[in-house]
């Protein structure tokens, strides 16, 4: 039996490198007062296609939807922002505080072709930053995104690229405006492009394609749209940024897939060209939950892939096994493990017991293999006279210690 296409087992030998990021993104998030969030996997499909945008990539032809046995239009989500959106008009999160900064952490699901770095079932880690509409609001969720890939120390560097897209109404009009240009070029265009004319002509902007890009050149530009305010706004965001030595790059191209952004838009990216090199996609969002029926309430937030992030993380973790052995003659006569089990417990000392019955020698092998330092003894005699032979594998040295004196001997281990 296969997984399915695009999904993936996460093994417990990789287990602690997941755990790891979310201890780090825990720590970083609770000191600036972001809270964890878990909404639902499955939401009604409505939630998607009224926040993602119905001619974006995602709703036309990623989202894994279904009836259930109630004939309820069902999708499994492709993004967190939408539920958290959703959560926060219907738990009225809104009404406890002014700013709501949230994070989560979880599964998403997109039909997509799989590759390194793209995956039907994947993982997002996210942060929004609900209820404010100042620069400084941006500034803090993509200095976040910055404090975090630097702690979990990627092996590649990395930049941030950032843009304005404005607010709807001069979205607007540069639409029109790049509608009247590109028509002109329209058989010139990559049929993708061609596709996106009328239904998401901003999207053409981040095409790969080199002729369109060419035609691209001379196309007129959004930042040319964009009022004072939207200016400032932008203008503000760069100053801090430079003053927090975070690089970026302004990428007049960027607009992002997603319909619901205005104003700022941003990913992360490696140089790393030859496979998918964006780690980290967001920006500001100030009409959605408005959209999604709530009140007018501004946000800003990203979201990290964390399959494409473990690709880039160093391996600095050391695999320790620091689990002492236990190896036992005869497992079904020995109730004084469970007294030294207890004590193990009590000091946190990690252990495996050898469940297989086998000889002492089979069983002290084993624990050679498994990379053990230490490994307990507990033999007919042992057993006898209420002691423990305690053997360091690593030198071969052992001794004797009663049991009453293990807590005793693991205080001094502490120690040295
Ligand atoms: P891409 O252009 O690579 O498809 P996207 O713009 O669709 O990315 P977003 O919706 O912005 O991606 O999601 C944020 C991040 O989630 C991406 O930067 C990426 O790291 C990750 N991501 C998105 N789709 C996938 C996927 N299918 N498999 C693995 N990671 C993904
Ligand atoms: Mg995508």
């Amino acid at each position: 039996m296969q997984p399915l296409r695009g999904t993936k087992d996460i093994l417990p030998k990789e287990i602690q490198k997941w755990q790891q990021i979310y201890n780090i993104a825990n720590n970083i998030l609770s000191i600036h007062n972001y809270q964890e969030i878990r909404t639902p996997i499955i939401e009604n499909t409505e939630l998607f296609k009224r926040s993602i945008g119905n001619f974006t990539d995602i709703v036309n032809k990623e989202m894994y939807s279904f009836n259930d046995q109630g004939a309820r239009n069902i999708t499994l989500r492709p993004e967190g922002t939408a539920s958290i959106a959703r959560s926060l008009i219907t738990n009225k999160l809104y009404t406890e505080k002014t700013v709501n900064r949230l994070w989560y952490l979880g599964p998403m699901f997109r039909y997509e072709r799989p590759q390194k770095g793209r995956q039907r079932q994947f993982h997002q880690l996210g942060i929004e930053c609900i209820g404010s509409n100042m620069p400084m609001a941006d500034i803090e969720v993509i200095k976040l995104a910055n404090d975090i890939l630097q702690q979990i120390e990627c092996k590649e560097r990395y930049l941030l690229e950032i843009n304005s897209i404005g607010n709807i109404e001069e979205r607007e009009i540069y639409q029109f405006q790049l509608i009247e240009y590109l028509k002109k070029y329209e058989s010139e265009l990559d049929i993708e492009s061609k596709n996106r004319i009328n239904k998401n002509t901003l999207r053409i902007l981040d095409s790969k394609n080199s002729k369109t890009q060419e035609i691209l050149k001379t196309a007129p530009k959004l930042k040319t749209y964009l009022s004072k305010t939207s200016l400032k706004h932008f203008d503000t965001i760069c100053e801090h940024l430079t003053y927090l030595k975070i690089k970026y790059k302004i990428n007049n191209y960027l607009v992002r897939g997603l319909d619901y952004y205005n104003y700022t838009a941003f990913e992360i990216k490696t140089n790393n060209v030859s496979q998918q090199n964006t780690i980290c996609g967001g920006g500001r969002y100030d009409n959605l939950i408005k959209q999604l029926g709530g009140p007018k309430i501004p946000a800003v937030g990203w979201a990290i892939g964390l399959e494409r992030l473990l690709i880039l993380m160093q391996n600095n973790l050391k695999i320790e096994t620091n689990t002492i052995y236990i190896t036992v003659e005869n497992l079904n006569k020995v109730s004084i493990l469970w007294d030294i089990i207890d004590i193990l417990k009590e000091y946190e000392l990690q252990f495996e017991l050898d469940l297989s019955n086998n000889s002492l020698t089979k069983q002290i092998k084993r624990a050679h293999q498994l990379k053990s330092k230490i490994c307990l003894i507990l033999g007919e005699n042992e057993i006898k006279n209420k002691s423990i032979t305690i053997k360091w594998l690593n030198t071969g040295t052992q001794q004797n210690i009663k049991l009453s004196s293990l807590r005793k001997y693991i205080e001094y281990l502490k120690k040295i």
